[in-house]
């Protein structure tokens, strides 16, 4: 019997079912809008610059260039610097700074951050303007030679004297022209770059006349999303990309072990089939078997004189026919028993399979009687073969030196019917019966 087998008979493919199911390719799917949403609408990220909290501020002024602006801070509000901004130098300045990193060597990376907010005021003897800087630490590595040890990055914004909030895209911070020439920077070290800033730094704008000013800082942050939209639609693609690539693979090893166990079905199948076939063959065969002699009963006879009646009529093939009869069997039966009698049918018909050609065929007529289809053959040669098997018969030791005889009719086959060669072969053995037994007679129709 063909096993009854699972749909899915690979343990190691059911680990894998629910990556490949429309549940999993959905939630991914939502989960994706989500996180698309989040990104969108959240996802925010921030650094907030506590003044004198968790930073360390100061202020400078330019004596070191030989400036005479004076520079004091004071914390009110928030942290303020007054700056009375001489005349000693082209560029007088004052600075507030504020340190980002956590040491004297380290800035802070805000390549992930998008914007700078600030809080802030300004106050001025003449119109003024707040530059702020963000200035990067050049690495030991990639530090130009003759520069300063960091580039700064500016905007320059006219602010308010009432405490406002300003919002500065980080994108819009430039490293400005007059740095790049006093500093001589190659143009590798010129573009803006954000990665590692140290100082934050508060001044005012780039005028140089004299003034007293002041810069009032309240609150600045650093504002940004944990991931960019970039990096958020390639961490995306690249998911659906390795889920994609799972599934088909799967459905690829799962098709090739589908297809492996069809095929060992159909195996299976088609060997029942044969097994079948040749079993129904073996019963077919049966059923146009004598069961005690082996020999065709009347239903393999009449196939086989089919055959050779169509090959007569339509290609003038002869044929003839024996009727063999059993001299004396009801006395051999009452002398030996049945069994021996029966033992005696079998016998015989081995020894007519023996001696008769592959082309004729012996049949049980019934009881002891047998009747042998000569194909291609004619009455003459009929009836020596079927002298000869007399002989023989009448020679083989079916009971030791008690012969067993028998007679036999022949009869040739002519015209259409087959009847009338069955009547003939009948006289012909009633004639060898009424001759004396053990022997043959012919009957030609007239
Ligand atoms: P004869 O043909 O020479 O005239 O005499 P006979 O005794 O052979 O003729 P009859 O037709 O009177 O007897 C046939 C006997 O064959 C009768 C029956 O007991 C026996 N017989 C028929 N079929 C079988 C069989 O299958 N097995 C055995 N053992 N005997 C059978
Ligand atoms: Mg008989
Ligand atoms: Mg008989």
């Amino acid at each position: 019997m063909v096993e009854r087998r699972e749909r899915y008979p690979v343990k190691r493919y059911r680990r894998w079912r629910w990556l490949r199911s429309e549940l999993f390719g959905s939630i991914l799917l939502a989960v994706s809008l989500l996180v698309i949403a989040w990104q969108y609408f959240g996802m925010n990220r921030t650094l907030v610059i506590e003044p004198g909290e968790s930073h360390t501020m100061w202020v400078e002024n330019d004596s070191r260039e030989g400036g005479n602006s004076i520079v004091s801070l004071s914390r009110e509000d928030g942290l303020r610097m007054d700056c009375d901004i001489g005349s000693a130098i082209s560029f007088p300045h004052c600075n507030l700074l504020i340190a980002l990193g956590e040491t004297d060597e380290s800035g802070v990376d805000l390549s992930g951050f998008s914007s700078l907010y600030v809080e802030l005021s300004q106050e001025s003897t003449i119109r003024d303007s707040v530059r702020i800087s963000l200035n990067h630490f050049f690495l030991a590595s990639e530090q130009p030679e003759n520069a300063l040890p960091f580039k700064a990055h500016q905007r320059v914004f006219n602010a308010s004297d009432q405490r406002m909030g300003y919002e500065l895209q980080l994108a819009d911070f430039y490293v400005p022209a007059w740095w790049v020439y006093a500093n001589n920077l190659p143009a590798r070290a010129s573009s803006r770059d954000l990665s590692n800033v140290h100082h934050l730094v508060f001044s005012p704008g780039d005028i140089s006349d004299e003034r007293r000013t002041s810069i009032t800082l309240y609150r600045a942050e650093f504002r940004g999303k944990w991931l960019t939209v970039a990096e958020l639609y390639q961490l995306l693609v690249w998911v659906w990309i390795s889920w994609l690539f799972v599934y088909f693979m799967t459905g690829a090893i799962i098709l090739k072990r589908r297809v492996r166990q069809n095929r060992q079905e159909a195996d299976q199948l088609a060997k029942l089939n044969r097994k079948l076939g040749s079993e129904s063959k073996k019963y077919e065969e049966m059923a146009k078997r004598d069961e005690l002699t082996g020999a065709l009963n009347r239903n393999g006879l009449n196939g086989v004189l089919e055959d050779s009646i169509r090959d007569h009529f339509y290609r003038q093939q002869p044929f003839s026919i024996l009727l063999l009869d059993i001299d004396h069997f009801k006395a051999i039966n009452d002398k030996h028993g049945h069994a021996e009698g029966d033992r005696i049918l079998k016998e015989l018909v081995d020894v007519i399979s023996r001696r008769k050609r592959n082309t004729d065929f012996v049949a049980r007529w019934g009881g002891e009687e047998f009747l042998i289809v000569c194909n291609n053959t004619k009455t003459d040669q009929a009836y020596i073969f079927a002298e000869v098997l007399r002989e023989q018969i009448a020679a083989h030791p079916f009971l030791g030196e008690q012969p067993v005889t028998c007679s036999i009719g022949v009869a040739e086959m002519f015209g259409a019917d087959i009847e009338l060669a069955f009547q003939s072969v009948d006289k012909a053995l009633y004639k060898a019966k009424a001759g004396g037994r053990n022997r043959t007679e012919v009957h030609r129709p007239d």
